[in-house]
């Protein structure tokens, strides 16, 4: 059973490319919106040396900002103690900087209560090209590859493989937007069942770590996507015993808990 009264995904002012709506804002939302448990999940920081590939350089908090946070979302929690409010982090996984993001991250994970596990880059031949910075740089990616369904291939192989990582030193306890690259779904022509034996693989690799998914709303947000993330993926997701969090991706107050109706009246599997 999902929990509708539970947001997992939240950016937070500390965010680059979000917004600069104040914390208090996300939780009095939060309220408005009968959800009662929050997990503020802000881009962690990159390893240090590792380069964002973005054009705009602004996927993640900066180092320096990470004890503020981590000290915002404290004083947060005591200020609405009625709530179950949660410090996490969205965790880049970065193919081939593994190693880094475990030994760079690990000192913050005893004040962390969950955090996500997310894709955002993808490695072809060596480099690492953004999956969801903009319809632009995602059809170089569809280009490099060769095809839509093929960058889904190589998205959900890649995750795959990466969690072979001790994730959980970080507190990780569920993947972010598992099938992210349907962003920009509208662009191009593709079926899932073209991809299905890799996200099989995938979702039983899942099960087998004992992850969840994040339901992730902010794809209904998306004009070239309309459609949340995950929610296709959910009913066999739930077969294997993975559980499910909804997430709205809130980068901006407004958007805490989006989408959850929506997700209730339709999807009546969850
Ligand atoms: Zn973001
Ligand atoms: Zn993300």
């Amino acid at each position: 059973m999902i929990d509708f009264t539970r947001d997992g995904h939240l950016h937070t002012p500390f965010c680059p490319h979000g917004s600069t709506d104040p914390l208090h804002m996300y939780v009095e939302q939060a309220l408005a919106r009968g959800i009662k448990t929050l997990t503020f999940t802000e881009h962690a920081p990159f390893p240090a040396r590792f380069l964002d590939p973005t054009p705009d350089k602004d996927s993640a908090m900066s180092v320096e900002s990470l004890p503020l946070y981590i000290e915002a979302i404290q004083t947060l929690k005591r200020s609405y103690p009625d709530l179950d409010i949660r410090l996490g982090l969205e965790i880049d996984y970065l193919p081939g900087s593994e190693s880094e993001t475990l030994a760079f991250l690990e000192p913050y994970s005893d004040v962390l209560d969950e955090t996500i596990l997310s894709q955002h880059f993808l490695l072809v031949d060596g480099e690492l090209l953004p999956v969801d910075f903009s319809a632009e740089t995602f059809d170089t990616l569809v280009r490099r590859v060769g095809s839509f369904e093929e960058v889904m291939r190589r998205y959900y192989t890649a995750l795959e493989a990466g969690l072979a990582f001790p994730w959980e030193r970080l507190k990780v306890n569920r993947i972010g937007h598992i099938d992210l690259p349907i962003k920009y779904q509208a662009n191009y022509d593709w079926e899932r069942k073209n991809v299905l034996p890799e996200q099989t693989r995938l979702l039983q690799t899942i099960a087998n770590r004992g992850f969840g998914l994040d339901v992730n709303t902010a794809g209904l947000r998306k004009p070239e996507c309309g459609q949340i993330y995950a929610l296709d993926i959910a009913p066999k997701a739930m077969s294997y015993g993975i559980p499910l969090v909804l997430g709205s991706d809130a980068h901006i107050a407004a958007d805490v808990a989006a989408g959850f109706n929506d997700i209730q009246k339709k999807a009546t599997f969850l």
